[in-house]
């Protein structure tokens, strides 16, 4: 492990912003994080945890320690006719590992296809997509407490998984450096979804009759392609706000005022509302501003054309943010992290 100084944080951030760490480093191995946390640098300074670097946004320069973490492998720790079970490195990217499963015919993150960012990043926002979610497979995640470099495994239960939500992002939030997820998939008798409008709709154009892990991998990415930019041709972030979920009483008075409001029922009688179809309402898809700008297919993706600031692209996202919340009384969270 060698600690860098003045690194550009460019090619660490989908977003593609420019942005200087005071430090830096690589961890490639579990085995160099005691060096790490018992570190000088990193006892005195801010400290960053970096995966895939696809859910943040760098509004100046970091002033600290950026760690990006690399810790790879998929090992089959349990394997029986009807399953299997996987112990996967925090820094493996994602749909690497989506793919190694459905390749296999491994059934369980198929709908999770395409999605940016490492293995390590996907349970701390219990990551989720067209009715699936990483707590359904999840088993165990494996860290280390930074305040003492002390191994913890926590159970499915203890992560206290919710809606884009765990407790790596409530209380345990900055206190654990992920290591690994242990997560159990189906070899046979598969449990598909596909309950969602989009990908009903993609299966039967292509006349799917059987349905297959593959088929349905295949008709996320196309979803996903259609409508995503690729981070690696145009910076962004994936979706940079949550979809809110509102009150009934707010939900009736506005489709009164937009009956074609979209609607989905969620938790404690909640109504879960697409925050695109709310941006694109107050007319920000396809707004570009100099070198930045709402995507023109998905109004909830903001995107750096590039040379964008971070600053700037924040208080773009804080002018949409107000916008909405004058015209509907919603207050739309940011999905993305920002680093300020
Ligand atoms: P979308 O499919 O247009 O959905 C927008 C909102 O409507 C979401 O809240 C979604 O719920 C809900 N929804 C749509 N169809 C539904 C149905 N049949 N039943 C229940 N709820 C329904 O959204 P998108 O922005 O293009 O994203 C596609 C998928 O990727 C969504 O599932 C979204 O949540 C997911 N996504 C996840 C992350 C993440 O994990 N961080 C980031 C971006 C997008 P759900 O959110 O419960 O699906």
């Amino acid at each position: 492990m060698t600690i860098q100084e003045n690194v550009d944080l460019q090619p660490y951030n989908t977003f593609g912003i420019k942005a200087h760490a005071k430090y830096f480093t690589i961890l490639r191995s579990v085995g160099e994080v005691p060096k790490l946390l018992a570190s000088h640098i990193f006892k005195n300074e801010n400290h960053l945890i970096l995966g895939g670097g696809s859910n943040l946004l760098f509004t100046k320069d970091f002033d600290g320690l950026v760690v990006k973490i690399e810790f790879k492998g998929i090992e089959v720790v349990q394997e029986s006719e009807d399953e299997v079970t996987l112990k996967v490195g925090a820094g493996e990217n994602w749909h690497a590992f989506v793919m190694h499963c459905v390749e296999r015919n491994w059934g369980g993150v198929e709908n999770l296809s395409l999605i940016p960012g490492t293995v390590g990043a996907a349970p701390m926002q219990n990551i989720g997509a067209y009715g699936v979610e990483i707590k359904k497979i999840i088993s165990t995640v494996e860290a280390f407490e930074i305040s003492t470099g002390e191994p913890k495994v926590f159970t499915n239960a203890a992560c206290n998984f919710g809606y884009r939500e765990s407790i790596f992002k409530q209380h345990a939030k900055d206190k654990y450096l992920i290591s690994s997820i242990t997560l159990t998939l189906t070899k046979k008798n598969h449990h598909f979804v596909t309950t969602y409008g989009a990908i009903k709709e993609i299966l039967k154009e292509r006349g799917v009759q059987e349905l297959s892990v593959k088929q349905i991998s295949d008709a996320v990415i196309h979803i996903r392609k259609e409508k995503l930019p690729d981070p690696t041709q145009i910076g962004n972030a994936g979706s940079f706000f949550k979809n809110p979920s509102i009150e009934a009483e707010l939900h009736d008075s506005l489709i009164k005022l937009y009956p074609s409001m979209p609607a989905y029922t969620a938790v404690d009688a909640q109504i879960k509302v697409p925050a695109a179809w709310l941006i694109e309402q107050c007319g920000w898809k396809g707004k570009t501003f100099d070198n930045i700008g709402v995507h023109q297919h998905q109004a909830l993706v903001i995107v750096n054309y590039g040379g964008g600031e971070g600053e700037k692209i924040w208080q773009l996202a804080m002018k949409i943010r107000d916008s909405v919340k004058e015209k509907f009384g919603i207050l739309l969270q940011p999905e993305v992290n920002i680093i300020r």
